[in-house]
């Protein structure tokens, strides 16, 4: 099941700035030149470090994680 963000100081549930860590592994190719191609990108793992409300900038506590129902539910 996934979550969603909800902010408790005005409501909103659809507007927000999220900082996050993404971690990758990936194989970098180079050719004789020097050139890099990035291939095979695999995602290890998100950090979500800080999350803010577009509508009335409050962060930290102020924001929650709920979870998402309704669409998608079995
Ligand atoms: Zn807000």
């Amino acid at each position: 099941m996934g979550v969603r963000f909800r902010c408790s100081a005005c409501g909103n549930l659809t507007r927000f700035d999220v900082v996050a860590t993404r971690r990758t592994r990936a194989f970098h190719h180079y050719t004789v030149a020097g050139e890099l191609t990035i291939e095979e990108e695999e995602e290890l793992g998100t950090t979500i470090e800080e999350v803010t409300c577009r509508w009335c900038n409050a962060g930290g506590a102020a924001i929650e994680e709920v979870p998402v129902s309704g669409a998608g539910d079995p």
